[in-house]
C-alpha cells in the first residue's frame, strides 16, 4: 500500500468545496477577529457563529452560537475566538446565515480500505456522532456499499434514500444531494465527505449545515487549490498520532478499545459491543479504529499503541475478518505487536480479546494459541468475543 497523506479541512473550507459542487449550503464567511465577524454579519444579517477547529462536538462544547445582529456577532465571536475545544484553540470562526432546523440527518461517503470499496453511511438520526448513533440505535444507521466504477447515480441515490428511510417529502432533495456529494468525493479525491447535520428546515428545504472533508494529498498534484487548505498546526496529539500512522480513529466515551479491519466491520463491532455491554452495567466501545486491509504487525502495533494510550480503555477487542491479508498474517501481527511495543518500552497490561474469521482463520487461531500470551484470549464468534471484552472491561 502506498503512503497516504490525509488532510482534514476546516468546516469553512469544506463548505466552499460543497458550494463549488452545487450542494445546498448557506452563505458564509470566515473571521479571525471580532471586528471581521461584525463586518461579515453586517452583510449576512442573523448568523450562526461557529468555532473552526478540526474536531467534532463543537456545538456541545459551546463553540456554535446564534447572533441576531452584527453587534451580537461581534460578542459571540469574541467569546468563541481563543476558546479551547478538546485541546484545540479556536483561531477562526465561520459565520453563516442561520436556518431554522426541523430535522437533523446524517450523510457521508468514505473509503472502506479493507474491502477496497466505498461506503455510504446515512441516517435520519443526525446531529450527533454517527458512531454514537450506531451504538444507541443501530437500526437507524444505513450502510450501503458503493461500487467504485458505478458510483452514485440517481438510481443508487434512491436506493440509499430508501435504505436510510428518509421521509418521502425530502426524498428528491436528498437524492440530488447524494449524487452531488458523490461527485464531490470523486472530483476532490476525498477519503471522507460527511454532512452532519444534513438538515431539513421549517420551510422544508434540505441543507448541508456542517461539512467535514478529508482529502488524499497523494492526489494533491491534481489539485492546485488543495495545498492552500493545508494546516498542520491544529490537530491534537492523539489524533495527530493516529493520522500520522494513517489510522482512521474516532474517540468515543466507553471502556472497550476496538480494533478492526474495514469501516463496515468496525461499525458492526461497535453495535455488538454496546449490546453486550448492557449486561455489564452499560460498558461501551471506547473508540472506532479501522486499521484497513494490510493488518501487518506494524499497523497492528500502531493501532494498539493508540488504543492503549486512552486511559479509559479497560480491555481491547480485536475483530478481524481475513481477506487479502489472511488471518495467520494478522495473528503474527498481533504477537509481534506486543514485542514491538515492549521494545519501545511500553508495557501492555490490558487484556485483548481476539476474534479471527475468514481467510486462513484456523492457522491464525493456532498461532495465537501457540504464542500462549496470558493477555490474549481467543473467542471465535463476534458476539462471544464482544461479550468477553465487555466482561473484562467491567472487571469480571
Ligand atoms: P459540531 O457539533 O462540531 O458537529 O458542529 P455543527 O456544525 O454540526 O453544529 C452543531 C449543532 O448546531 C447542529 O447539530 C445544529 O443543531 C446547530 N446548528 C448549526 N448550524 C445552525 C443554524 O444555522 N441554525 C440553527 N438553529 N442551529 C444550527
Ligand atoms: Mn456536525
Amino acid at each position: 500500500m502506498s503512503e497516504e497523506v490525509l488532510v482534514d479541512l476546516y468546516e469553512y473550507q469544506g463548505r466552499d468545496v460543497f458550494e463549488k459542487h452545487g450542494l445546498p449550503v448557506l452563505a458564509g464567511g470566515v473571521a479571525q477577529t471580532p471586528q471581521e465577524a461584525r463586518a461579515i454579519a453586517e452583510r449576512l444579517g442573523r448568523v450562526v457563529v461557529k468555532a473552526q477547529v478540526k474536531v467534532g462536538g463543537r456545538g456541545k462544547a459551546g463553540g456554535v452560537k446564534l447572533a441576531d445582529n452584527s453587534d451580537e456577532a461581534f460578542e459571540r465571536a469574541n467569546d468563541i475566538l481563543g476558546m479551547d475545544i478538546k485541546g484545540h484553540t479556536v483561531h477562526r470562526v465561520m459565520l453563516a446565515e442561520t436556518a431554522s432546523i426541523a430535522e437533523e440527518y446524517y450523510f457521508s461517503y468514505l473509503l472502506d480500505r479493507a474491502n477496497r470499496t466505498f461506503l455510504c453511511i446515512a441516517s435520519v438520526a443526525g446531529g450527533m456522532d454517527i458512531e454514537q448513533v450506531a451504538v444507541e440505535s443501530p437500526d437507524k444507521v444505513a450502510k450501503i456499499a458503493i461500487d467504485a466504477v458505478q458510483g452514485v447515480d440517481e438510481a443508487k441515490a434512491r436506493e440509499i434514500v430508501t435504505a436510510a428511510q428518509f421521509p418521502a417529502e425530502v426524498a428528491d432533495q436528498v437524492v440530488d444531494i447524494a449524487v452531488k456529494l458523490w461527485q464531490t468525493f470523486v472530483a476532490e479525491d476525498a477519503t471522507l465527505v460527511e454532512v452532519n447535520p444534513l438538515a431539513k428546515t421549517d420551510a422544508g428545504r434540505v441543507l448541508c449545515l456542517d461539512a467535514k472533508v478529508t482529502l488524499d494529498e497523494n492526489a494533491g498534484f491534481r489539485h492546485a487549490d488543495h495545498e492552500a487548505m493545508e494546516d498542520k498546526s491544529a490537530v491534537d496529539p492523539l489524533e495527530q498520532a493516529a493520522k500520522a500512522k494513517d489510522l482512521n480513529y474516532v474517540k468515543l466515551d466507553g471502556e472497550v478499545g476496538i480494533i478492526g479491519n474495514g469501516a463496515g466491520l468496525v461499525m458492526s463491532t461497535l453495535d455488538v459491543v454496546a449490546y453486550a455491554g448492557e449486561a455489564f452495567g452499560g460498558v461501551k466501545p471506547a473508540n472506532f479504529l479501522d486499521i484497513g486491509g494490510g493488518a501487518s504487525a506494524e499497523v497492528m502495533a500502531n493501532g494498539l499503541e493508540i488504543v492503549l494510550s486512552d486511559p479509559a480503555v479497560k480491555s481491547v477487542f480485536v475483530n478481524v475478518f481475513g481477506g487479502i491479508t489472511a488471518c495467520d498474517a494478522v495473528a503474527n501481527g498481533i504477537i509481534n505487536a506486543f514485542a514491538l511495543l515492549e521494545s519501545k518500552g511500553e508495557t501492555v497490561n490490558k487484556p485483548l480479546v481476539v476474534r479471527l474469521d475468514g481467510n486462513n482463520a484456523e492457522a491464525g487461531r493456532a498461532i495465537l494459541d501457540g504464542a500462549n500470551n496470558p493477555l490474549v484470549e481467543r473467542v471465535d464468534t463476534m458476539d462471544g468475543a464482544a461479550k468477553r471484552a465487555a466482561e473484562l472491561a467491567a472487571g469480571k
